[in-house]
Parts: structure tokens; sequence; C-alpha cells
């Protein structure tokens, strides 16, 4: 199917818009059929969004909105006879609002340059995900980005005051409200959080900051198993400034420093856990100073079973590059099925353990790799075989999803559902909360105009 030239002509009128060869020559992130509809608009203001909106409904061309093509469950892939609005050209960081802690933007703008802008004054915006240089606000709000700093600063949804989007009536849905407290009744704008792009499209923000440490200090430690690593963290935590807590198993931390060059550094841990600490403080020796204040006595009573405190930017920046770097695992076993998964951190060791034996179970020589968010129980799993020869897709994903429920946990930690998860929200999402979203759509969208086919439809 294609777009009538009646329609593309009309949407030039409207603001710039790319055909196929251009389309083309964009990234397409993760999925390349995020650019299968061949066809993208690029509105620079609310208004010209609207208009877009109108002329789709007239025309019955749905809409895929884009931000930065990094979602990581398919949620922005589009086809033939959809139309792309990529919000990139709507990318303003409106204001700073020192005083109350504040920031509005536009949803095209990226999470680096909101933090960037928000450091300048000493500010953050509290969330922070590898994705940070093309990853947009408008996305994160719709995806409800998770990342490095939930524990202690909650998710998207908990760092959004106030939100304005384009309907799919074509409406304004305008609460820029700049305080925590507005209990003025339902809060319709958390409908649109986490929405996925399916119930309108998300054009400015208020955020709520926080203040930016003056300077960190990072440790990368390694322990027998999660429990320790647990106990550590709760430890750590008590004793103040922990701003980040990132654990790896060892075979992903082994997979990522082989592929990035960096065995050494991991060499001399034992135990099958690591995890990177990052504390802050008036300097960097002070931060590192209470860092280790922290540590040597889980050091002496065995909990840690190995720790280096990075000396220097260019040693903290290796220790973050293990972690960070999580697609060296697809370049070492290219192929292989990725999970976002969250646990209760009680049973971290006895989820990974159960998942271990049934992999086993399954195939041989399957290679599994966890690494995560460790003050939200957040794993992001990958599993592969061996040579290109991968274990039965299903009978992993039973293994990897089929306990979640009854443990407490999640099939769908933050990255959301998009096309990735559909079936697995069918097999384990709660049928009363389904029916209720599919209600909501249907009110808020009754000709499935925004962003069709993805989650639930
Ligand atoms: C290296 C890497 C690390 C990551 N780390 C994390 C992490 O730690 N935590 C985490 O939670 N996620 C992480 N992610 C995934 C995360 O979901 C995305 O990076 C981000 O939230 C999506 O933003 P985006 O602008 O790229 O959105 P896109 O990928 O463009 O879109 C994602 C979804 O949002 C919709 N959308 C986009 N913009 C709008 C808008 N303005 N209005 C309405 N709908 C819109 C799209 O239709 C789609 O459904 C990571 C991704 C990568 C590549």
């Amino acid at each position: 199917m294609t777009l009538s030239d009646e329609f593309l002509g009309a949407l030039e009128d409207l603001c710039p818009v790319r055909g196929k060869e251009a389309v083309a020559a964009l990234d397409p992130g993760f999925y390349p059929d995020n650019l299968a509809a061949g066809v993208a608009a690029h509105p620079r203001t609310v208004s010209e969004i609207q208009a877009i909106v109108e002329l789709c409904r007239t025309h019955r061309v749905s809409i895929v909105p884009h931000g930065g093509r990094t979602g990581l469950a398919g949620a922005a892939a589009s086809m033939p006879g959809q139309l792309i609005v990529d919000l990139k050209a709507m990318n303003r960081i409106e204001k700073v609002d020192v005083v109350s802690g504040t920031v509005r933007v536009q949803a095209g703008a990226t999470l680096q340059s909101v933090q960037d802008e928000c450091a300048s004054h000493g500010l953050t915006p509290g969330i922070d995900i590898a994705a940070r240089g093309s990853a947009t606000i408008g996305g994160m709000i719709s995806t409800n980005a998770g990342g490095m700093e939930a524990f202690r600063c909650g998710v998207m949804r908990h760092r959004v005051l106030g939100l304005e989007a384009v309907l799919p009536d074509g409406s304004v849905f305008s609460d820029l409200t700049c305080v925590t407290k507005a209990n003025e009744g339902l809060d319709i704008k958390h409908l649109l959080i986490g929405a996925e792009g399916r119930l309108g499209i998300v054009t400015r923000a208020v955020l709520k900051l926080e203040q930016l440490p003056l300077a960190t200090s990072t440790v990368l430690t390694s322990f027998e198993n999660a429990a320790g690593a647990v106990a550590a963290f709760h430890n750590l935590r008590a004793a103040g400034n922990l701003l980040r807590a990132e654990i790896m198993w060892r075979s992903y931390a082994e997979s990522v420093a082989k592929d990035v060059g960096l065995d050494d550094l991991i060499a001399s841990f034992d135990g099958n856990v690591f995890v990177l600490f990052e504390h802050e403080g008036a300097t960097q020796q002070d931060a590192q100073t209470v860092q280790e204040d922290v540590l040597i006595p889980l050091i002496e009573d065995g909990t840690i079973s190995y720790a280096i405190v990075a000396q220097n930017d260019r040693q903290a920046s290796d220790f973050w590059r293990i972690r960070e770097d999580s697609w060296a695992v697809e370049r070492q076993r290219p192929g292989g099925y990725w999970y976002d998964v969250s646990v209760p951190l009680e049973g971290l060791d006895q989820y990974v353990g159960e998942l271990e034996n049934d992999l086993k179970n399954i195939a041989a020589n399957v290679h599994l790799s966890c690494m995560g968010h460790l003050g939200d129980g957040n794993l992001h799993v990958t599993v592969a075989g061996s040579d290109g020869v991968h274990p039965d897709k299903e009978l992993v994903d039973h293994a990897v999803l089929s306990r979640l429920r009854l443990k407490g946990g999640s099939f769908s930690a933050e990255h959301g559902i998009g096309l990735e998860k559909m079936k697995a929200l069918a097999a384990y999402g709660d049928p009363a909360k389904l029916r209720f979203a599919r209600a909501i759509k249907q009110a808020i969208d009754p000709e499935s105009l925004m962003n069709p086919g993805k989650v639930q439809s």
C-alpha cells in the first residue's frame, strides 16, 4: 500500500517531508522496519502536528511517532501506507527553572541535550540511559524509560510533572504543570506515559530536576552471588551518597570485556557477580573516601570478594564501557534472544539459577548472559546458542518469562511492549488490565490512527 499523491501533496504543504530515498538514508535504529513506511513528516510546531493528524484522519492514514529510534521493543516499526511523524525538529529546551527545579522541553530534545543544559545550572533530570545521545524525551516518556538512577529517582513516569500532547482527534492535551502536587482528579497524563505512541503524540513536557552530583567515584566490585551484591547495595545505600549500582553476571562481563579488549581488567576478580557502584562527594577524592569507608568493612567481612576503585576518569570509563557496551554480546554471538525482566531482589540468585538449569535441559552449549540495574532487580537477559545455532525460541521464552509473575516480577521491566512482547503480554498480562487498556484505546483513538498493531490490538 502506498500513500496517495493527493495526501503527499497536502502533507508537503504542511511541513518538511522526507520521501523514500531520504528516509532510507536515516539511521533506522535496532529495527530496520522502523523506516518501512518510507515517508516521514518533520513537524516544527504543535499546530503543524495538529494539521498532520487532521490530514491523516481525513485520508485514513495511520501515524507512527518517532523520536531517536533507540527503542528496544519494536514499538516504532512502521509499514508502507503509514506515516512516520518524526519529532526531532522539535528539540528546544524552553526553560530551566533553577528556583523551582524544573525544565520544560520539546519532545524531540535528546536526553543528552537536556542533561547538558541542566548541568550548566548544577542540575540533572534524574534519569540516565546509555542511549542518551539519541533517545528523545518524547520517546522516553512514551516508553516510560527507567535506567540507572531509577532506584533513587524513579522511572520517567516519576520525572514528568507536566505534559502536552496532540490527541488522535487533533485536539491538544495541555497539562504543563510545574509542581509535584496537582491533585486535580484522575491524572490523565499518566495514560500517555508508557503508551508507546498509541494514544497521542507527546509534544512537550515539564521534568523534575535534581541537584547534579559535584563529583563521583566509581568502584568495580565482585561477589560470590547476587545475594552478597544485594546485601552490599543495602549497606551502601543506607550509608548515603550512592548514585548507581549496576550488576553484571560473570558471563556477561567476560563477553563484553573480551570484545572491547578489557579482559585484563576483570581477570583478577573472583566471584560470579560484578557490581559497579558510583558514589557522589564534594570532590572526586571526597567521593572516593566516602566509597572506601563503606566498602572496606564489606571487604573485611568477606561480602565483597574483590574491588578496584577507579583511579582516574579513564579507568572509570573502562569500567562503564563493560556495563554499557551490551551490544558486544550480540557481536560475540549474533542472533541471540534478548529479554528485559525484573525480579524482586531477594529472588535474584534463585531466578538465575533456575533459568540456568532450564536452559541446560533445553540444549547443550547455551550461553546465558545477564546484567542490569541492581536496585530495581531489572535484568537484561540474553540467551544464545553456539556457532549461530540457537535453541528453540518458544522453550527459551517460557524458561525466561514463565516464573516471573508468581515471583512478583515482570516480563517487561523498562523497554515496553512494542511488537516484541505482544505474545508475552497476552500470555502473562492480567486479563482485566488488558481489557482496561483496550477500552482506553477505543475511547481515545476509536479509528486506531496512532501506532496500530503494537502492544495490544
Ligand atoms: C544502548 C541503549 C541503552 C538503553 N538503555 C535503556 C535503559 O537503561 N532504560 C530504559 O528504560 N530504556 C533503555 N533503552 C531503550 C529505551 O526505550 C529508549 O532508548 C528510549 O526510551 C526511546 O526513546 P526514542 O526517542 O529513541 O524513542 P523511539 O525508539 O523513537 O520510539 C519508542 C516508542 O515511543 C514512541 N514515541 C517516540 N516519540 C514519541 C512522541 N513524541 N510521542 C508519542 N510517542 C512517541 C514511538 O512510537 C515508539 O512507540 C536503551 C536503548 C539503547 C539503544
